[in-house]
């Protein structure tokens, strides 16, 4: 964990300058003494998060006779090929890509399981959408991989990334029950290389005056970029670590890798990383779920977390620039039956009291007669860039509610994401009844 204090908005850098005059900034130690280098030092906020053998983890949660044993899950067939395993069974020199049959030789005491590719992309769903709420800055490496850069989210979320690295692995834990391992760093590739030293079940921050301890005892493999052929070249040049290369001239290795392959690794030596966290491209939808305590039957309840969810699917929307046309319920009754109902609208909107207002339609039209919920869920589709001038149609009365929210979203960014609770519920605000109530509007 670190112990630096934090500042709002943290500078990037500074990072060790190359020894060999290249142009960059000075190194942390020349600049103050190690105490001031210690309460100056900026905070990293670049987080890397990754599932522990993704795959396998999520077979084992819905296999408990899977608990406790080696998993390897593969594709089936005579040319399988294993694409997660354990990290005990790693031991035995299992790995990913390697042929099923060859595996299984050389652990047979491994329980080995076809994969179901769209459970494990409903739990990335879930693990994604989670991470987006913390910052929009979320980019997916893979389906269990993720970059976050925490930069602009620090102030709203009033914590720092060492503490927001250890909320994320209690939520997965917590919500998707696996287990993942942050990295938390100023540059993308160190935060990767932390999370990966802890792996499996960890959390570890290279704080930028530790960065070149860290990472010059490593391996040159170790490295983005660096694959065997490079290896091979760095390994006739007598270079082994990363500490190596960077008390190498830099000319030295563009005469052996060429010129960009040469000065990105000696960048990187020094522990530059120019590479921004890039959120991914828009998302396919945004929404969220809830489970309830216990199941619930009672219309005004499912109402109320209809209209949590609206708020918290519309919050999610403008944080992330979207907006949508289509709304999604989703009801899950107490036999697990599962139903979704949708509705598109004419106009996208990321406006919550607007996805409220299409849920509840949903919701009334099921017509339900007291069907036990166990979760209900509320979605929005057909995402589109949000900033867009809304067009108000003929005859359609301007409710308000969009300012209402974006002053809300003002407020929260500023004092953090409990200041305020759904807009409806805010002192003197008239809370619209639903549409169609069933009884009496509250
Ligand atoms: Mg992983």
């Amino acid at each position: 964990m670190t112990s630096a204090a934090y500042r709002p908005e943290p500078e990037r850098g500074p990072v060790p300058a190359p020894a060999h005059g290249e142009a960059g900034p000075a190194p942390a130690r020349d600049g103050a003494g190690p105490s001031d280098d210690r309460t100056a030092a900026p905070v990293p906020t670049v987080l890397h998060v990754d599932m522990d053998a993704f795959y396998a983890s999520v077979e084992i949660r819905r296999r408990p006779e899977l608990r406790g044993r080696p998993v390897v899950v593969g594709s089936p067939g005579p040319r399988g090929v294993v694409l997660s395993a354990t990290h005990d069974v790693r031991a035995y020199g299992v790995h990913a890509g390697q042929p099923v049959g060859r595996a299984r030789r050389l652990c047979p005491q491994a329980s080995f399981v076809a994969p179901d590719h769209d459970e494990y992309a409903r739990v990335s769903g879930n693990v994604m959408e989670y991470l987006r709420t913390l910052t929009p800055v979320v980019e997916p490496l893979s389906l269990d991989e993720a970059f976050l850069d925490l930069s602009g989210a620090l102030r709203r979320l009033g914590r720092d990334p060492a503490r927001i690295g250890a909320d994320i692995r209690a939520r997965v834990a917590d919500e998707q029950g696996i287990t993942c391992s942050v990295g938390v760093a100023s540059t993308k590739f160190v935060a990767k290389l932390a999370g990966a030293t802890v792996k499996p079940d960890g959390l570890r921050v290279v704080r930028d005056d530790e960065v070149i301890a860290f990472l010059h005892p490593l391996p040159v493999d170790r490295l983005w970029g660096v694959g065997e052929r490079t290896e091979a070249a760095l390994t006739r040049l007598g270079l082994y670590t990363v500490g190596d290369i960077a008390h190498t001239p830099p000319a030295t290795l563009c005469r052996a890798l060429g010129q960009a392959a040469g000065r990105t690794l000696y960048a990187l030596a020094w522990g530059r990383d120019e590479r921004p966290v890039v959120p991914s491209e828009p998302e396919r939808s945004i929404g969220t779920e809830e489970t309830f305590p216990a199941d619930v039957d009672d219309p005004d309840t499912i109402r109320r977390a209809l209209l949590r969810l609206s708020g918290r699917t519309g919050a999610r929307l403008r944080g992330a620039g979207l907006a949508g046309r289509t709304v999604t319920v989703k009801l899950r009754f107490s036999d697990f039956t599962t139903l979704t109902r949708s509705k598109t609208l004419r106009e996208a909107t990321d406006v919550g009291r607007e996805i409220y207002t299409a849920a509840c339609a949903l919701h009334a039209a099921l017509g339900l007669e007291r069907a036990r919920l166990r979760l209900v869920g509320v979605r929005v589709e057909h995402l589109v860039p949000g900033d867009r001038p809304r067009q108000l149609l003929l005859g359609e009365r301007e409710t308000g509610w969009a300012e209402v929210e974006r002053a809300a979203d003002a407020v929260r960014d500023r004092f953090g994401g409990h200041a305020l609770a759904p807009a409806s519920l805010l002192p003197g605000t008239p809370a619209a009844p639903p549409p169609r109530p069933p009884r009496t509007g509250r």
